[in-house]
């Protein structure tokens, strides 16, 4: 086997190269993935474009990418599981699995959790947008050949969506409005359809963002800066929406939250924002008892994931916009940071 591979390795803000890097021995307990596709996060747009992620601010050069699809041509002594030659999506974070979270079922909650091509720890961790990825086998889970490697590198952000559904309850028979159409609101809107949600809205001021919302199965789409909107709102639902999810990361889409959740009515936040603080009217969290839950990666919903998809029960193709060689990574970011245009970029390996 080769010694060295190509990675996307990020320098600085919008200076991403591709490098040659030595390609990693193995380790006890893990397997060596050869990564076939990759998808490009909010999160690898920001680090590109700002040097940072919310909270997370870029130290060091480091690899992107952590939403992966790839074939395991390697296991270290004892690993059973994964088998060589089987072809893989990534679970990015990887719990510890003995920590007082992890053993209560909350591991996205882990206290020491590391998160392939993440900032969060200092230095960065190494992400996947890498001809080979050592990752625990733990991590791998297994695809069946009708979610090919397209479909495989969505499964990250999919699992995102779903664990946001988890987080209150069931949404079946429930009046849902996602707020921002980018792909983590359009994921939420398709596992909302899934899980049964009945009216479900997306609001984005981007025309071309809430069409493609209407194409993946939001009953409407809304423009959150018509004066018209909360006129809309009533007329959609009488009293307000059951549940938001707000995907937005837009710090107007919160405050305007408030006013379109009904009493006792939840709003999930899975957006992340660059503004450190926000003001917010929480009375009306008081006097409506409304419900504010956050919501980080995911936790065990891989396998429920895998199977929505295999079982062609939602589609995600559509989402995928376009795909571009490694060499062209930088195009990549580039195109992904664009609002209009594009949903999902993904990078080839192969
Ligand atoms: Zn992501
Ligand atoms: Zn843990």
């Amino acid at each position: 086997m080769t010694k060295t591979m190509l990675a996307a390795v990020l320098h600085g803000i919008k200076d991403l190269r591709v490098d040659e890097r030595p390609v990693p021995d193995l380790e006890p307990g893990k397997a060596l993935v050869r990564v076939r596709r990759g998808g490009i996060c909010g999160s690898d747009v920001h680090y590109f474009e700002e040097g940072r992620f919310g909270s997370f601010a870029v130290t060091a050069p480091f690899v992107l990418g952590h939403e992966i699809t790839g074939e395991v041509v390697a296991v270290a002594d004892g690993v059973t599981q994964p088998p060589v030659g089987q072809r893989v999506v990534v679970n990015p974070s990887r719990q510890c699995g003995h920590c007082d979270y992890c053993r209560s079922g909350r591991g996205n909650l882990c206290r020491n959790v590391r998160m392939l091509g993440s900032a969060s720890t200092k230095p960065p961790t190494n992400g996947g947008f890498s001809q080979y990825l050592l990752i625990g086998a733990e991590q791998c889970f297994p695809v069946p050949p009708q979610i090919d490697d397209g479909l495989g590198a969505m499964m990250e952000p999919f699992a995102v969506a779903l664990h946001a559904l988890k987080r209150v309850g069931s949404v079946a028979g429930k009046p849902v409005i996602v707020t921002g159409g980018g792909p983590i609101g359009l994921l939420t809107v398709i596992a909302a359809r899934a899980c049964g949600a009945t009216t479900i809205a997306v609001s984005d001021p981007v025309a071309e963002r809430r069409q493609m919302a209407l194409q993946v199965g939001a009953d409407s789409a809304l423009d959150p800066t018509e004066a018209s909107f909360k006129d809309q709102v009533t007329a959609l639902t009488g009293d307000g929406f059951e549940i938001l999810f707000e995907a937005s990361g837009a710090v107007p889409a919160l405050k305007q939250a408030f006013e379109v959740v009904r009493r006792g009515g939840t709003i999930v936040q899975i957006g992340v924002y660059s503004a450190p603080e926000i003001s917010l009217p929480v009375n009306q969290l008081l006097v409506r008892e409304l419900q504010f839950v956050g919501s980080f990666r995911y936790g065990n919903v891989w396998e429920e994931a895998i199977r929505l998809v295999a079982s062609g029960r939602v589609n995600l193709r559509p989402l995928i916009s376009r795909v571009l060689p490694l060499k062209q990574a930088t195009e990549a970011l580039q195109l992904a940071c664009a609002k209009t245009g594009v949903v999902k970029v993904q990078i080839d390996l192969t």
